[in-house]
């Protein structure tokens, strides 16, 4: 017995040793910020690699844990507006250019159900900008505009939320009851320089030294997808297998190691998160993961949704589905599943990954500069934060064509869409 006892003592101070060592090693240091004016309080940054490092080769570099925080808490401006808000008719009856947009958003302000923010400046000095619509505790986010000619969605959604605030001023009931209970936050352009550039032309980029106004004369404008550094937006966010490839596959040959100027190539950038639009996305998605049901991306190609992350949890992909469900009921458009999705195959570091990743419980991690599970090697089971991500792919193909635009909003009836991803809980 007494034998006994003292190989039990030792087992306990074993152990205790070793928590003490395991804890030593996986500190979570709290990062209190004390600005006013933001909302991302209590980032947690970690020093571990979900990812087996032996198995990775790089091709962009992670992003510093500055840049990140100075990310996560950007200087964001809220726009007051004390003006009475004047009807807007929108029918898609012509293109707007970005600031034509911006003038939309600047009156609908006026509106007391409708806030907005600027969250950061583009490449070429756009403002981008934060919606937020309704007063509800449930949160749902819209994104579009992300790859620079996909014209159609920021249109898609402008349309959608004139619409809502139209029947909110003429005191409609269903809609007052929506917004009471609902809050949409829409960011509507992710690359105005690349949306602007395929309406209005070259000639209306500002700072000529920028590389694809430098290169602009091999650049098909009605199909390219990235900013005016040539990096595509939606491969530079800074998720946990962005910029890199297994050593057991090959890396894609669409997936570039320089500045992009052709449709079919994606080039991450040297850095993750080293675009101010990326940086803007970091600030928007931190701002509200831990409150939302849905996230929705919009994109141009094909009729299809993306509903899947086979990398992450079933839990994930069974709540993405039954939103990727509701699209297709209404439009058919085809869900595609986790056989059309790579993971590690060099074309991660889209908005969904990350996202998904925030949802998931994954913290930025200072050793991969990247998003990073706390325990190495353990495969997620459960979302911490419970919300689907889709990408819904509106449109057979890209187009400025005003008629096949304004047929896919209505024969599709996006604006129902839109509303029933709303009104899913
Ligand atoms: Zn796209």
């Amino acid at each position: 017995m007494k034998r006994f006892l003292s190989y039990l003592i030792i087992i306990i101070l074993i152990s205790g040793v070793f928590y003490i060592i395991n804890n030593k090693f996986n500190i979570k240091e709290k990062i209190n910020n004390n600005n006013n004016n933001n909302n991302n309080n209590n980032i947690n940054i970690i020093n571990t690699a979900e990812s087996n490092q032996d198995d990775i080769i790089y091709f962009a570099k992670g992003m510093s844990k500055k840049d990140y925080l100075s990310a996560v808490n950007i200087n964001n401006q809220k726009i007051n507006s004390n003006k009475k808000y004047q009807k807007i008719l929108y029918n898609f009856n012509e293109h707007l250019d970005y600031n034509e947009l911006e003038n939309i958003y600047f009156n609908l302000n006026n509106s007391d159900i409708f806030n907005l923010e600027i969250i950061g400046l583009s490449v070429d000095k756009r403002n981008l900008y934060s919606i937020e619509i309704g007063k509800g505790k449930k949160v749902i986010m819209f994104e579009a505009g992300i790859h620079g000619a996909e014209l159609a969605n920021p249109l898609f959604i402008t349309k959608f939320i004139i619409d809502l605030v139209n029947d909110y001023e003429s005191k409609d009931r269903d809609i007052i009851n929506l917004l009471n209970n609902y809050k949409i936050t829409v960011l509507p352009v992710v690359n105005p320089d690349g949306y602007n550039t395929s309406i209005k032309g070259v000639n209306n980029i500002k700072n000529k030294d920028l590389f694809i106004y430098k290169n602009s004369n091999l650049i098909d404008f009605n199909y390219y997808k990235g900013n005016l550094n040539g990096i595509d937006l939606n491969r530079n966010m800074p998720s946990q297998n962005s910029g890199l490839h297994f050593k057991r596959y090959d890396l894609l040959n669409t997936v570039v190691l320089k500045p992009s100027i052709n449709i079919m190539e994606y080039y991450a950038g040297e850095f993750m998160g080293s675009e101010p639009e990326t940086k803007a996305l970091i600030y928007w998605h931190n701002k509200y993961y831990q409150n939302i049901f849905a996230y929705i991306t919009l994109h141009s190609s094909g009729r299809v949704i993306y509903s899947s992350k086979p990398n992450l949890s079933n839990e994930l992909n069974n709540l993405s589905d039954k939103c990727a469900q509701i699209v297709n009921n209404i439009t058919g458009y085809k869900i595609l599943g986790s056989d059309s999705e790579e993971v590690g195959e060099g074309n991660d570091g889209t908005s969904t990954d990350f996202i998904a990743e925030l949802l998931s419980g994954y913290n930025f991690s200072e050793i991969t500069g990247r998003l990073s599970y706390d325990k190495y090697d353990e495969k997620i089971s459960k979302l911490k934060y419970k919300a689907c991500v889709i990408n819904i792919e509106t449109l057979d193909s890209y187009t400025q064509d005003l008629n096949i635009i304004k047929d896919e909003y209505y024969i599709y009836n996006l604006e129902k869409v839109f509303k029933n991803l709303i009104k899913q809980h």
